[in-house]
């Protein structure tokens, strides 16, 4: 079968395909999948509290999964990750139904054998409306405004994750990068690559990371719902392999108390018929072009506002501290790790197609379809309003004196989730990028984990969050 990963596809479009689905077109996918030895689907979508939930129908059930979707109640809106519900009106009723539609552009296999399929799903009403809550359908959207004014994106994810022994112990006891750490998770680590190749995400690089037990792989760069759902495919991906290898694996922020934290770094250019906008420009700005300057100024400006859609979790802020390469200061620098935005402009032989802004506040509780979302209309916005760049700052903005940093506009970024909530829930910006139903379910989810989590320690949360993402 030929496997395909990720949707150029619009909303539009999308729906019109549920309404007037080619009966015999299913039914050629349902063949070749049977063919195939395929004996069931999963479903999955990222939600608002950063938990991959799936649904599973058997092959045969697919005809009337692609006819009327799949129930999903619209509770999940506000689903954490700890499975409570922040019931909120109007998610604050049992009655009522979503459907699942599983999007086929974006099928691909499960590891471990041809017998289960992973698909992500949009979410729609049954009036087959898209949902004001699908979180993919925003990223869509986001994609599409850009479209609409020339500008196509390209995302590429860096996956940090801890992997632990029985007991919780690190797979790996370092030193980071080194051989010997990579020795001890070496037959994990070539049989993720081999899994995650046969599922046709190409991965660019792997190395033992610098925490006990952490490994990352960085992803190469594609449309930005493509590289969404193989992000989200990646982590199953990693947790299947790891089980194989008697493992268990954490994405979530922090995982050993103290230690250094899984980021999930983004790295994000933007292109006008051909031509990449991180690059062509003024060396007093490293090489941005106008546009891309624009850009990267529109996601800076917005960072603080957003950042309970990057850092969205209690323990994201044990993670996002000074001095840990995390991006915990609203800066931009050109190739500096400590700023939240890093203008990576590479070589000056692959500078033209690989120039790009590395986003380094995410992390690996954030759902990525809808941190990609707020940062691809903030950095749109940016352009619209032909947002002005300050200087790159070039130093570790965290020995700057206070007043230096005032001078140079150098703000750190909110230091917990209760602040960073406060600033989303009166971000204008963020309500007309999510959507107002989408913006409120998700204040409301980020606001009950403040208020059930936000003053225990962050040594006593780790276990019980580490293997919720
Ligand atoms: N682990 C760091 C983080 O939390 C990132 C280290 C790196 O730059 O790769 O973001
Ligand atoms: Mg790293």
């Amino acid at each position: 079968m030929q496997i395909t990963n990720g949707s150029a596809g619009t909303a539009v479009e999308l729906r019109h395909r549920v309404l007037h689905a080619d009966p015999d077109a299913n039914a050629e996918l349902i063949e070749r999948l049977r063919a195939d030895g395929v004996r069931a689907i999963a479903l999955t979508v990222v939600d608002n509290g950063g938990v991959t939930r799936v649904k599973v129908v058997p092959v045969q059930r697919l005809a009337s999964a692609l006819r009327g979707g799949i129930g999903f109640s619209v509770v999940w809106a506000v689903a954490g990750a700890d499975d409570s519900f922040a019931l909120s009106a109007p998610f604050d009723t049992p009655a009522g139904d979503l459907r699942l539609f599983p999007d086929f552009d974006a099928l691909s296999r499960i590891t471990g054998g041809p017998r289960l399929v992973w698909v992500p799903a949009d979410q729609y009403t049954q009036e087959l409306d898209v949902s004001p809550c699908c979180q993919r359908s925003m990223l869509r959207g986001a994609v599409e405004r850009g479209r609409e004014l020339g500008i196509e994106f390209k995302a590429a994810f860096e996956v940090e994750m801890s992997l632990l022994g029985e007991d919780g112990d690190p797979g790996h006891h370092g030193p980071g990068y080194s051989a010997s750490a990579l020795l001890e998770v070496e037959p994990f680590a070539l049989d993720l690559m081999d899994a995650l190749a046969g599922h046709g995400i190409e991965v660019e690089q792997l190395h033992p990371e610098y925490a006990p037990g952490q490994v990352e792989f960085s992803c190469a760069p594609r449309d930005p719902v493509g590289a969404a759902d193989q992000l989200a495919l990646s982590r199953i991906v990693a947790r299947k392999v790891a089980r194989a290898h008697g493992l268990a694996v954490s994405f979530a922020p922090s995982v050993h108390p103290g230690a250094l934290g899984n980021g999930c770094h983004l790295h994000l250019s933007a292109w006008r018929d051909g031509v990449n906008l991180m690059q062509g420009g003024d060396d007093a700005v490293g090489g941005l072009s106008g546009d891309g300057a624009a850009m990267v100024a529109g996601m800076l400006h917005a960072l603080p506002e957003v950042l309970a859609v990057l850092a969205p979790s209690v323990l994201s802020y044990a993670r996002l501290q000074p001095q840990k390469w995390a991006g915990a200061y609203a800066c931009w620098g050109v190739e500096n790790r400590e700023a939240a935005l890093r203008l990576v402009p590479g070589t000056v032989s692959s500078r033209a197609s690989s120039a790009n802004v590395e986003i380094k506040t995410l992390d690996g509780s954030a759902n990525p379809y809808l941190a990609l979302g707020v940062l691809l209309s903030a950095a749109l916005d940016g352009l619209d309003r032909r947002a002005e760049l300050p200087r790159p700052v070039q130093r570790d903005p965290h020995t700057l004196s206070k007043a230096e940093r005032a001078k140079a506009g150098i703000a750190r970024l909110p230091s917990d989730l209760g602040k960073a909530t406060d600033l989303l829930a009166r971000s204008e910006m963020a309500v007309k990028a999510l959507g107002p139903e989408l913006h409120h379910a998700f204040v409301t989810v980020r606001r009950r984990e403040w208020e059930t989590y936000g003053r225990r320690d962050h040594a006593e949360l780790i276990p019980e969050f580490r293997l919720r993402y």
